[in-house]
This record gives structure tokens, C-alpha cells and sequence, in this order.
């Protein structure tokens, strides 16, 4: 079965630090992979204005996403203004009726700031949305429903933590050893943001910053360097492993360290108790268009910038 695999995330840069390894392998494969961030990285900047900030970053990612000859679109959103709300859902789940994806990846919904992890629940929900014949967004020339709800995956949050800084530890990481190179590659389009981080938080080591992330997912799993991945389980969705199909050769399961294996005679003392109490818990008794015309007059494509 030929797959398309579209990729969402909040910013300019965020695909390429968590995932781009591995679309760029399955780019590699003759797949179709479609980049998408939510926001132009607007805030992005200490000197420049809103808008001339966000030209530059939305070339970027296009620069980025050229490299593997994926199609990236910018969903028209501003930063720290993606909000899970019902004009949002009707954009999101029209872009994905236009791109039909059969894999979507997006980003992870415990992470460090909201537009992550608002993205993550748009993007969840427009799945479900996008397959719903009788749910309408709202476009003229709206694309026609999706035939089944596509298999979802989280990236990892940034920094491998939720909000409380526990570990949220991958189901699967794929070694990305191969395409590793095109990941630094992309990376490095993202000259601007590159230069906001070096001034604003000090970080002289973009490029570094990524690999030192990357070689931390891969030790998860007992390899190098390595993309960390969940599957969406929620009931209505796919539960066949697509993705881990696709990139079998590659995939790893995480480790597991000794202080976490389970031991079932810890956890006697606490089953015993909680049924030795007289309070525990009991049982409760008691229209849309099907034109396949399609408007985007909300995303818009952008294509490598000719030198
Ligand atoms: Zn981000």
C-alpha cells in the first residue's frame, strides 16, 4: 500500500529536531511525506517584525523540507495563539481531507509550552473530524470526508519530559544512523532561529543541541541515535502498526532498566490492602460538499526558494 505520511507540528524547526531523520528515510523509500507547521514561527525574533520574521521562517522550512522533496505547507496560525477550539478543528481537519494522509505525526500532548500541546489535540481530534461525513468545515469547495481515520503518532516532547519533568519514554525509536546527515542538513536551514537562540537563551550549539538529543533516544534503545515515536491507541483509531511497519528494519524497542522492571511482589502489600478497605470503590449500577475542489485559502504551499 503506498502511504502518505504528513507530518504537524507547532514551529518552524520542531519536525526537524524530533522526526526528520525518519521521514527522510521513508521519503527515501518512495513514500509521500508532507510537512506542516501549525505558526510561521512569528515570535521567533528580537529585531524583526511579526510578519518579515515569519517570511523568512516559513522559506526555511521550505528550504528543510525540500531536501527530502516533501511538500510543506504553513497552517496559517500565529504563535502562542493555537488554541484547540472548533474554527481551529474545521481548518485543521479541511488540510487534512486536502493532504489524506494514512500516517499522521504530530507533536506530543505533554510538552513544555501550549502551542504543542494544542497542536497535538487539533490534530488528534481533526483525525477523528476528517473521517466524519456529516462534520462540515465550514470551506465552499470543501475536500471530500476521509474514508477511515488515519493512524496517529506522537513525537516526543521536547526535552523527553511532561510537564512535571518525568520521562515519557517512547513505545518504539528508530535508529536514524542513515539519514542522519539530511537531518543536520535541515536542521541547518533554519538559519534565523539558529540566531534567535544564540541571542535570547544563550544557546551557541543549535546543531549540537540536537545531536547530544538525538544520541539520548538512541541509548533508550540500546543503538546511537534514534527518533522516539507513540501510537495513538484512542479505540476509534487504527490500531494496526503502520508506521512501525514501514520502518521495521529500523525500529527498536526501549529498554527496559532494571529499577523499572516489574516486580509483582511489590505491588502484593498495595493489592492486599486496597482490598482489605471496606470503601472500596464498587461497580456503578445506577450535508457536506463532496467536490474534491480544493480552496486552501487558509494554508499556503511554499515551495524552495530559487538561488
Ligand atoms: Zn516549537
Amino acid at each position: 500500500m503506498d502511504h502518505t505520511i504528513l507530518a504537524i507540528h507547532a514551529h518552524p524547526d520542531d519536525i526537524e529536531f524530533l522526526a526528520a531523520g525518519t521521514l527522510a528515510g521513508l521519503a527515501r523509500e518512495g513514500h509521500r511525506v508532507v510537512l506542516a507547521t501549525m505558526t510561521a514561527g512569528d515570535c521567533g525574533t528580537v529585531n524583526q517584525e511579526a510578519d518579515e520574521i515569519a517570511k523568512i521562517r516559513v522559506q526555511e522550512a521550505a528550504n528543510s523540507a525540500a531536501l527530502i522533496k516533501a511538500r510543506y505547507f504553513y497552517l496559517g496560525f500565529r504563535d502562542m495563539a493555537v488554541f484547540s477550539d472548533h474554527p481551529s478543528r474545521q481548518r485543521l481537519t479541511e488540510f487534512l481531507r486536502a493532504i489524506r494522509p494514512t500516517i499522521v505525526v504530530t507533536s506530543s500532548p505533554e510538552d513544555y509550552m501550549a502551542d504543542h500541546e494544542a497542536t497535538a489535540l487539533l490534530v488528534r481530534d481533526a483525525c477523528f473530524a476528517a473521517a466524519l461525513p456529516n462534520y462540515s468545515t465550514g470551506e465552499s469547495a470543501a475536500a471530500m470526508p476521509l474514508a477511515e481515520i488515519p493512524a496517529l503518532y506522537f513525537m516526543d516532547p521536547i526535552g523527553g519530559v511532561d510537564r512535571y519533568g518525568t520521562e515519557v519514554v517512547p513505545h518504539f525509536v528508530v535508529d536514524i544512523e542513515k539519514t542522519f546527515d539530511l537531518k543536520i542538513a535541515m536542521l541547518m536551514e533554519h538559519k534565523s532561529q539558529r540566531e534567535w537562540l544564540r541571542i535570547r537563551h544563550g544557546l551557541e550549539n543549535y546543531v549540537s543541541n540536537m545531536q547530544k538529543w538525538t544520541r539520548q533516544r538512541g541509548a533508550l534503545a540500546g543503538i546511537r541515535i534514534g527518533e522516539g515515536f507513540r501510537h495513538y491507541k484512542g479505540h476509534p483509531y487504527p490500531q494496526d502498526p503502520r508506521l512501525e511497519s514501514l520502518v521495521e528494519k529500523l525500529l527498536h524497542r526501549p529498554l527496559v532498566r532494571e529499577s523499572e522492571a516489574f516486580d509483582p511482589s511489590l505491588a502484593t502489600p498495595m493489592i492486599s490492602a486496597l482490598a482489605d478497605r471496606s470503601e472500596m470503590p464498587t461497580e456503578q449500577t445506577k450535508p457536506v460538499s463532496r467536490s474534491r475542489k480544493r480552496s486552501y485559502s487558509f494554508v499556503r504551499q511554499v515551495t524552495r526558494r530559487i538561488p
